[in-house]
C-alpha cells in the first residue's frame, strides 16, 4: 500500500524539498548570497547554479554548504563568528545572509507543502508506521508548524537537535540514525525519503532498510547513483494505484 518493503516500521522524511516546497526558497537564497559575494570579490568565478546547489550545498548544514561551494571555486574564507554581520566576508557572514533571505521569503509567502507528500504521511500514520522529520534546517520546528502537518510527525531531528547532540550533518548518517533511535527502530526497519544527493548518500551510509530518492529538479540518475533504491517525482506515486 505504501510501496515499501514489508519490514519497514518507520519513515524518516527530509523536510525541504520532500515534504515542503522550501528547497526552491533555499536555492534562491543561496544563489543571491553567493552571486552577490562573487560579484564583489571574484567576478571571474561566475554564478551559483542549480548544479552547484545539488552537488555542494543541498541537504548539508548551512556552514558546510558555504565552505563546500566556495572550495569548489578555490575560495577559502575565514570562519568568522555567529556574531558577524551578514555582509562580512566570512563563512558565518555568508551563512547569516542566506538565512536572512530565507526568513524574509517564508515570512512573506509562507510554507507551501507538497499535497502528495501530506497524503503519503497520512497513509503512513494510518498504516501504523512511526514518522520523523530529519533535516539540517535549524528552522525545522517552525517550518513543520507552518506547513500544517505537525500532528503527523512523531519526532524531529533538525539542525538545533543536531547541534545540541553533536551529530554530524548529511552526508554522514548520524541525524537519520538519531531519528530511527528516537522512534525505537533499527535502521534496517526504517525508510529514508530524500531529495538531496547528500541525504540519499546519508541513507545509504546508515544501512537503512530502504532509501527513496525524490526527484524535484531532474536529477533522477544522480539520486540513483548516490544510493536510492527507487526514485519518484512525487510520494503519491508510491501509494496504491498511483504508480507511474
Ligand atoms: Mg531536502
Amino acid at each position: 500500500m505504501l510501496g515499501l518493503p514489508g519490514s519497514i516500521r518507520a519513515c524518516l522524511f527530509d523536510l525541504d524539498g520532500v515534504l515542503t516546497r522550501t528547497a526552491t526558497v533555499h536555492m534562491a537564497a543561496w544563489k543571491r548570497t553567493f552571486d552577490e559575494f562573487l560579484r564583489r570579490t571574484d567576478p571571474g568565478a561566475g554564478e551559483f547554479t542549480q548544479a552547484d546547489y545539488n552537488r555542494f550545498v543541498d541537504g548539508k548544514p548551512r556552514l558546510d554548504g558555504v565552505r563546500d561551494f566556495l572550495a569548489s571555486r578555490g575560495i577559502t574564507l575565514p570562519e568568522g563568528t555567529p556574531d558577524d554581520p551578514p555582509e562580512a566576508a566570512t563563512v558565518h557572514g555568508l551563512g547569516l545572509r542566506k538565512n536572512q533571505l530565507v526568513h524574509a521569503e517564508l515570512a512573506e509567502h509562507g510554507v507551501e507543502v507538497y499535497p502528495g507528500s501530506v497524503r503519503y504521511l497520512r497513509a503512513a500514520k494510518e498504516a501504523g508506521l512511526a514518522t520523523a522529520v530529519v533535516t539540517a534546517s535549524r528552522n525545522g520546528a517552525q517550518v513543520i508548524e507552518a506547513g500544517g502537518f505537525a500532528d503527523l510527525i512523531d519526532t524531529r531531528v533538525d539542525g538545533e537537535v543536531a547541534a545540541a547532540q553533536g551529530l554530524r550533518g548529511k552526508p554522514a548518517p548520524d541525524t537519520f540514525l538519531a531519528g530511527a533511535r528516537a522512534l525505537g527502530v533499527p535502521p534496517a526497519a526504517a525508510v529514508v525519503f530524500e531529495d538531496a544527493l547528500a541525504g540519499v548518500a546519508a541513507g545509504r551510509a546508515g544501512d537503512f532498510g530502504y532509501v527513496v530518492g525524490v526527484d524535484r529538479v531532474g536529477q533522477a540518475d544522480a539520486l540513483a547513483a548516490s544510493g536510492a533504491d527507487v526514485v519518484v517525482q512525487d510520494l503519491a506515486e508510491l501509494l496504491d494505484g498511483e504508480a507511474s
